[in-house]
C-alpha cells in the first residue's frame, strides 16, 4: 500500500500492515485526532474483545490548527501536531484497533477539490481494508474541514467498483448532533454498555481536555441525551446512542449528489415542524 510521506501506520499488536488492514470490517475515516473516538465508538465497541471484527482507523489532517491552553498554551504547531499523534496511538491501543493510519494532510489540501493526494490515499487503504461499515462525517456538519473529508471519503469509495463498496456507510455526529433529523430519517446506533472503554478512550485526548474543551463530558452527555430524547413515549430502553445519517444511498447511486442528498433530509425536517405547527395553529 501507497501512501503520503508524512502517513503513520501504527499497528497496536504488531502484526504486518497487509494482514491488520485486510482483516477489518469496521472502518472509521475522519478529519481529526479524537473524532473517531467522538463519532465512531460503536465500531470501536463492536470489535473490542471480538475474534472476527477488527476495527481500523483513519485521521487525514495533521492537526497543526488543534485550539491550545493550560499546560498546552506554548506548544508550536509542530509540538501539537507530535502530542496529537501520540494521544491517537494511545487510543488504538486501548481499543485494540485493528490498525491506525494518520495521513498527516495539511488541512488546506484536504478542502482543496482538485488535489488528488488525499483521494489516492483514502483509496489505497479502502482497497486494502475492504470494510463491511464505513464511519464518516455528516454532511450537515459544521465544521469546514469535516465536511472537506467526507467529500474526499465519498469521492474515493465511488472509484471504487460497486462489488468492492462497503455494506453500510454512516455519517455522523461531532460539530452538530443529528437530533433534528425527523426519526424516520435517523439511523440509530445503541452504544450501550463499554461506558469505561469509552472514557478511557477520550480521557487520552489530554492537549483537547485539559487544553480547555471537556469532550470528555460532552460526547457522554450527547450519548446519553440522544437515548432518553429518542422516544418520548417509552422508557428507555438504551442508555446511549450515536444518531447517524444513512449515507448508504450516496454509494449505491453515483448519479446523487452530496448537496440533492442531504437538502431531501432537511425538506423533511421542514415538513415535519410545519406540519405540526399547522396541526395545532
Ligand atoms: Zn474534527
Amino acid at each position: 500500500m501507497k501512501l503520503g510521506a508524512k502517513a503513520d501506520v501504527f499497528i497496536p499488536d504488531g502484526s504486518t500492515v497487509e494482514s491488520a488492514l485486510s482483516r477489518t470490517t469496521h472502518l472509521c475515516i475522519c478529519a481529526h485526532q479524537d473524532d473517531m473516538e467522538i463519532f465512531a465508538f460503536h465500531g470501536i465497541a463492536e470489535c473490542f474483545n471480538s475474534t472476527d471484527r477488527w476495527f481500523t482507523g483513519v485521521v487525514v489532517t495533521d492537526g497543526a490548527g488543534s485550539a491550545r491552553n493550560g499546560g498546552y498554551a506554548d506548544y508550536t504547531d509542530e509540538m501539537m501536531q507530535q502530542i496529537r499523534m501520540r494521544e491517537q496511538r494511545k487510543a488504538a491501543a486501548i481499543g485494540e484497533y485493528s490498525a491506525l493510519i494518520q495521513l498527516g494532510h495539511p488541512s488546506s489540501t484536504v478542502k482543496n477539490n482538485s488535489s488528488a493526494s488525499v483521494k489516492s490515499d483514502l483509496i489505497s487503504i479502502l482497497q486494502a481494508c475492504r470494510p463491511q461499515i464505513l464511519y464518516l462525517h455528516n454532511p450537515a456538519d459544521k465544521h469546514d474541514t469535516h465536511v472537506a473529508v467526507l467529500s474526499r471519503c465519498i469521492e474515493a469509495v465511488r472509484s471504487l467498483p460497486q462489488a468492492s463498496r462497503p455494506a453500510s456507510v454512516y455519517g455522523c455526529e461531532v460539530w452538530r448532533g443529528l437530533d433534528w433529523l425527523c426519526d424516520k430519517d435517523k439511523s440509530v446506533l445503541p452504544l450501550s454498555g463499554l461506558e469505561n472503554l469509552a472514557a478511557a478512550l477520550i480521557g487520552v485526548f489530554d492537549s483537547q481536555i485539559s487544553g480547555g474543551k471537556r469532550y470528555d463530558l460532552a460526547t457522554a452527555g450527547r450519548r446519553l441525551s440522544n437515548a432518553t430524547y429518542l422516544e418520548s413515549h417509552a422508557t428507555d430502553s438504551i442508555t446511549a446512542a450515536t444518531y447517524t445519517l444513512d449515507l448508504t444511498p450516496l454509494v449505491k447511486d453515483d448519479h446523487m449528489t452530496l448537496e440533492d442528498f442531504t437538502l431531501g433530509f432537511i425538506e423533511r425536517f421542514k415538513a415535519d415542524v410545519t406540519e405540526r405547527i399547522l396541526r395545532f395553529n
